[in-house]
This record gives structure tokens, sequence and C-alpha cells, in this order.
């Protein structure tokens, strides 16, 4: 008998999986509450970094690098932009360096190409950044960024392609966690839930405890008139965990994105999704200092968001306890993105049960790593 399956939740993680399972010749629903590529997803926005820059964590770094490949081959494939190959930056801060000097043994071992610029290097190499408080940096040149919102709608398109069927409803919980459609029980053989950050109120028991939902605020700023600098032709993404900042360079006119990362409360389902006013100064204090050829130009646009973090920053991939045929995906941690591809793939052998799960993405025994062990350096 053929499997039949339903993935709930269009977001990267859903969307990829749905791919999957279809390209495995399972027969497969994808329901989401509203049109994929909205605004509330975490999967949103224009643009998201990918960069095997994970600490001392081979798995994520090894999966990142597939990743890159697979996107390549989406891009290929569907004939969109989905990758800028950019580079990262990652800015490590003078007397707080374990998480980049683990990135560097790791990139060694590995073999992910990098070079290490002193703080003078890096004003020539990137003369759009200040260095000054850096101990040195690690460039990455083949880390980049994707496409966000176009690569979920690819994935979708390609899923429907596939032969798989696009639906939209809002998937409910009962008191025993069993998922419901329309007042009725939602049945398939296989049923992956991939619901980002509502998972934790759809699965109070379950994920919730170990799910922590923050807003994050992103201010994008205009490029100099007439300038070429800020753009992801000249300029790299980079990470700058000592101002608790990351950003972009402008890609197709969208401005450059710095994210001060200042976790925020967030309604995910009533919020009006529009930046709080106080991230203007916030942001503009960080442009100051890291970015003097940004001074007095003006914000031209604006997301407000959300990302969902495991205590470990580890993704979920793992059965419900009860509901034997429910595999809960996602997990976020501010990182799942770039993985998509990859995270897609195994997520869909899990549930076929080509293999099982790895240890890491189990719901139980979830605990905070030191930033030195941690993939994110969170
Ligand atoms: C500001 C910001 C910057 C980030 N930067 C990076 C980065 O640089 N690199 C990176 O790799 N990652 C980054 N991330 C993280 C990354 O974007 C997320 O980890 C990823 O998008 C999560 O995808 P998801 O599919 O799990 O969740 P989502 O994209 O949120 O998708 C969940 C979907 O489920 C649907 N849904 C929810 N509840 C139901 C229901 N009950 N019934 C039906 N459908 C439902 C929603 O409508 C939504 O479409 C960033 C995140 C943010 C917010």
């Amino acid at each position: 008998m053929k499997t039949e399956a339903i993935v709930v939740g269009a977001g990267i993680a859903g969307s990829m999986t749905a791919l999957h399972l279809a390209r495995r010749g399972v027969k497969t629903r994808l329901i989401d509450r509203w049109e994929p590529g909205h605004s509330r997803a975490s999967s949103t926005d224009y643009n998201r970094v990918i960069r095997a820059i994970h600490g001392r964590d081979e798995f994520y770094t090894r999966w990142a690098r597939e990743a890159r490949l697979r996107w390549l081959e989406l891009q290929a494939e569907s004939g969109q932009k989905l990758y800028y190959e950019c580079g990262a930056l990652i800015l490590a801060t003078a007397g707080h360096c374990h998480w980049e000097d683990a990135t560097a043994e790791t990139f060694t071992k590995l073999g992910v190409p990098f070079h290490k610029f002193t703080p003078d290097e890096v004003a020539i190499r990137f003369p759009q950044f200040d260095p000054t408080g850096i101990a040195y940096a690690l460039y990455e040149p083949e880390a980049g960024m994707n496409m966000a919102h176009r690569g979920v709608i690819t994935a979708v398109d390609l899923f429907r392609k596939a032969g798989g069927i696009v639906e939209r409803g809002h998937v409910t919980t009962d008191e025993r966690e069993r998922l419901m459609l329309d007042g009725k029980p939602l049945e398939a053989d296989l049923i992956v839930v991939s619901t980002g950050s509502w998972m934790a109120d759809m699965y109070p028991r379950t994920i919730k405890p170990i799910l922590k939902v923050v807003g994050v605020n992103v201010l994008y700023t205009s490029t100099p008139d007439g300038s070429t600098a800020f753009d992801q032709e000249n300029m790299p993404c980079w990470i700058d965990h000592g101002e608790g900042s990351f950003g972009l360079p402008s890609v197709e006119g969208s401005g450059v994105k710095a994210a001060v990362v200042i976790p925020d409360k967030i309604d995910l389902d009533h919020d009006e999704r529009l930046i709080r006013r106080q991230m203007l100064s916030r942001t503009r204090a960080y442009i100051r200092k890291r970015f003097p050829g940004l001074v007095g130009q003006p914000v031209v646009d604006s997301k407000f968001n959300q990302i969902a973090l495991t205590p470990d920053t580890h993704f979920i991939v793992d059965w419900h306890p009860e509901h034997k045929n429910v595999l809960l995906a996602g997990g976020c941690s501010g990182h799942l993105y770039k993985h998509g591809p990859v995270f897609g793939d195994f997520v869909a052998g899990v549930g076929l049960r080509d293999y099982g799960t790895a240890d890491r993405f189990k719901i139980a025994g979830r605990r905070k790593l030191s930033p030195a062990e941690s993939p994110s350096g969170r």
C-alpha cells in the first residue's frame, strides 16, 4: 500500500520536507494557515545567512556545506536566484574568541576554506567595516545568503510539480495533543508537524518546555547614493557576537540588514508586524560604531519576526511520544533556514523510517550548552 503523508506548516522546514516526501513517491498534502511565504513565518524576509561557521560542531558544519550544494542545485533546477555567494565574516571580539577559535579548528579539520584576517587586514580587505575591538576575523568565502522568501516559494512550486497538494487550513490539537482539522482528527500514515514557533502552543506538554519564542527586530539601512560598496558583490555577510549583532549586505536593492538582536516579546497571531521604535536608535548606534560609511543613511525597510530557541540550539526531529505517526520537525534556534534542503531530506527519511533520528534532535534530554560547546555561539 502506498504511504500517504501530511505536512503541517509551509515554512522552509515543511516545504522542503514535503518536497522530499513527494520526490520519494509519497502522496503528500502540505497544509498551512496562511499563504506560503507569508510575513508571520520565520522563513520570510528577503534573505538569510548561509555559513558553515558553527564553532566546534562538525555535524552542522557538514550539513551547511552540503546545503550550499543543494541550494545551488535547486537554483539551477528552478531558474530562480536562491543563493548569492558573497562570503561571511565573523568578527572575533578581543578576549571572547572561544567560538571563533573553535570554528577555525573545525574548518581546518574538515577542509572548509577560510582566511584569518588581522584587524588591519579587515580594514584593507573590507573597508566598509571599522574593526575596532576585534582580535581577528574569520572569513568564509564559500558562505553567502539565501533568498529566504523566494526559497520557500520555489520549494512549494517544485513540490506542486512533483505532484504535491497545497492546502489552506488551521490544524489544532486537543487536550491529548491529537491533531485536528475542521473539528475532525487529522489522519494519515505519516504526519509531519513543522509549524515553527507555533509548535510550542500546539504542544503545551511535549514542546513548550523546550521552545522559547522571542521576537527579533530587523532594520534595513539605505546604501549611500551612487555607491556600490555595501552591495553583496563587494561586502560579505557578518556575525558580530561581541555587539550581539549580525547582518547582510544589500541585495537586489534591499539595503544593508544590520540586526541588533535584543530578544523581545511577541504574540505570534495578534501583534502587528512593525518594529519597535527604540530599535531605530540601537541600530543607528551600532552602525555608527561598525559602518562609518552608512552614518546618516535612512532606514528604508524593516521586519519584526520571531525565532524559537531550544535550550541547546539543536533542531527538533522526533516522534510524538504518544501519537506514533506524528513527527515533530523544527526547533529553528535562529539557524534552520540555510539547512533547509538537507533538513527536509533528513526529515523525510526519518518519517518513512528509512533511518532513526539523530540523538541531538530528540525531544528528551535537552540542556543548555556553554557558548564554547554551542553550535550557534549562543
Ligand atoms: C530575524 C531572523 C534572522 C534569521 N537569520 C537566519 C540566518 O541568517 N540563517 C539561518 O539559517 N536561519 C536564520 N533564521 C532562522 C530561520 O529563519 C528559521 O529557523 C526558519 O525559517 C524556521 O523555519 P520553520 O519552517 O521551522 O518555521 P516557519 O518559517 O515559521 O514556518 C512555520 C509555518 O507553519 C505554519 N503554521 C503554524 N501553525 C500552524 C497550524 N496550526 N496549522 C497550519 N499551519 C501552521 C505557519 O503559518 C508557517 O507558515 C533567522 C530568523 C529570524 C527571525
